[in-house]
């Protein structure tokens, strides 16, 4: 299929459908095969105006606090439905907009609905706190909402990833503001098809699809916004946070990582590498708490290579829509970005074992599953995220060298260790400074648990209970009787 229809798909603002005020659009391409897709009516900062204006309203009117906790949560359901009734369809415009492989598109609808389910459920949950002050006084906190919530997503999982926020936004009555990533707004646009069926009522979600520069610079610094939730690179999470500090907006920033996974002597070889292979080879690497870094103790430092080299070696890159196991970077931009890392990973010194380029014979933006070794601390491919599928893989001796390896960059989004010794992973786990840790395997958790980083990956917390408390501020109120 080249394009999917040739009428434009819309923005949903104020509960309407609507062209950007300029009558452009922006063409959406298809990384599997570089070739144009569909158009996205495109915003502009006027468009960014009416879409805050709406919300504002839709808060002032109390559209989602007119609603009981159990109705808000009842509303997330009904989305949840009605996505997972379009779950064939949103699958097959991840693998076409977005790299996915088919497995993948369909797990993100799951995943998706799973967080309107569990965030539903939390809807009549989230408690205030009576304090005792004495004789004659009555004291008791309510969770309040911000207002507007504007949040800006990234092309890696815009459904799961905004739809989190959104919901989260929605239960504790706030509106909502999203900005859908350029290269691959499609599935953001089915969600807010499904939150207009489910009855989501008017101005209290819309979304916009606009370049960062214009749109996404214009939501972050506009007047009418209260709080912001931006997830992307750390350089455009400085921009957007210094435009909220003119206003001293709160954010919740969730920015990237370069994440890692501890082998020890003692570990499962072959399940480290398997967990690993899978940590950074999904959705090629596009993900922010890929395994992208392996500290391996030097005495099965070459089993383990041999064992990620095979898993590399045997994935199958292509078309998701195929039935390939690994999809395409987004854009040419982000390939060229990957390649030249690598190159710049071979001019440092370090060596290959496998991959190190794009694809040949192909107009899709495929790279080759790749794996570093001989990488030193203080070498780019060691320190710079990638946001490709691009592990390097760097030897240790003691765990506390282990530990000091795996601390030594910028970011602190994840990090996992592979061990037999309970006490040595429950030592490490204290000791690496990451917002998630996993044992014995990559990506433990999910929907539940909650997540986000340290250091330069950010703060604040997505997923889980604790992410519901950075949707809402503390209002004390105090009587004397
Ligand atoms: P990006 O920062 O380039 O873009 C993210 C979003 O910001 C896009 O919607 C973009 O249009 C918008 N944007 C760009 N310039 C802007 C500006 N000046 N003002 C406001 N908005 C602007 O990031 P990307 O390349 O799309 O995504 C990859 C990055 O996202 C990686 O660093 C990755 O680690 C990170 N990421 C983090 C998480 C997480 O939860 N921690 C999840 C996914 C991706």
């Amino acid at each position: 299929m080249n394009t999917i229809s040739q009428t434009p798909w819309l923005n949903f603002i104020g509960g309407q459908w609507c062209e950007g005020a300029s009558g452009q659009h922006i063409m959406v391409s298809n990384p599997a095969t570089g070739q144009p897709l569909a158009q996205v009516a495109r915003a502009m900062p006027q468009d960014v105006d009416r879409a805050v204006a709406a919300a504002r309203a839709a808060f002032q009117r109390r559209a989602m606090l007119s609603l009981t906790p159990a109705e808000r949560g009842r509303l997330m359901f009904a989305i949840a439905r009605e996505l997972r009734t379009m779950t064939e369809e949103i699958a097959e415009l991840e693998c076409l907009d977005n790299g996915k492989t088919l497995a993948n598109g369909r797990n993100e609808v799951a995943l998706t609905a799973r967080y309107l389910e569990y965030y539903g459920g939390m809807a009549d949950k989230l408690e205030g706190r009576q304090i005792p002050l004495g004789d004659g006084l009555v004291d008791y906190t309510v969770h309040m909402p911000f207002g507007v919530s504007a949040q800006i997503v990234p092309w890696n999982g815009p459904l799961p990833v905004g739809a989190r926020s959104v919901c989260c936004a929605l239960i504790t009555g706030n509106t909502v503001v999203l900005k859908s990533p350029e290269d691959s707004p499609l599935s953001l646009i089915k969600f807010a098809q499904a939150c207009e069926r489910a009855g989501v009522p008017p101005g209290a979600f819309n979304l916009i699809c606009g370049y960062g520069h214009d749109a996404g610079a214009a939501l972050a610094a506009h007047p009418g916004v209260d709080h912001i939730v931006f997830t992307g690179s750390v350089a455009t999470g400085k921009s957007v946070l210094r435009a909220a500090a003119e206003r001293v907006v709160p954010c919740v920033m969730e920015l990237g990582g370069k994440s890692a996974a501890i082998v020890h002597a003692d570990a499962d070889i072959a399940l480290a590498a398997e967990r690993v292979a899978r940590g950074i080879f999904t959705h090629a690497g596009q993900i922010c708490s890929a395994a992208s870094r392996v500290l391996v103790q030097r005495g099965v430092h070459d089993a383990f290579i041999n064992a990620l080299t095979g898993h590399a070696q045997a994935r199958r890159v292509g078309p998701g829509a195929d039935g390939a196991d690994m999809g395409p970077l987004i854009s040419a931009r982000q390939l060229d970005r990957v390649e030249g890392l690598c190159r710049a990973g071979v001019a440092e010194g370090a060596s290959l074992a496998c991959g190190g380029a794009r694809v040949a014979g192909t107009d899709g933006f495929f790279m080759q599953p790749t794996v570093f070794h001989g990488v030193t601390p203080a070498m780019s491919i060691a320190q710079q995220e990638f946001f490709g599928p691009v592990v390097v893989v760097l030897p240790f001796d003691t765990p506390e060298e282990a530990i000091e390896l795996a601390n030594g960059t910028d970011y602190g989004l994840a990090a996992g260790v592979f061990t037999r010794d309970l006490k040595l992973a429950l030592w490490s786990a204290d000791r690496l400074v990451a917002g998630q840790v996993y044992v014995n395997d990559w990506w433990v958790g999910g929907v539940e648990t909650p997540f986000g980083g340290t250091k330069r990956s950010g703060y604040g917390r997505e997923k889980g209970q604790e992410a519901l408390l950075g949707y809402v501020q503390t209002k004390n109120i105090g009587i004397r009787l």
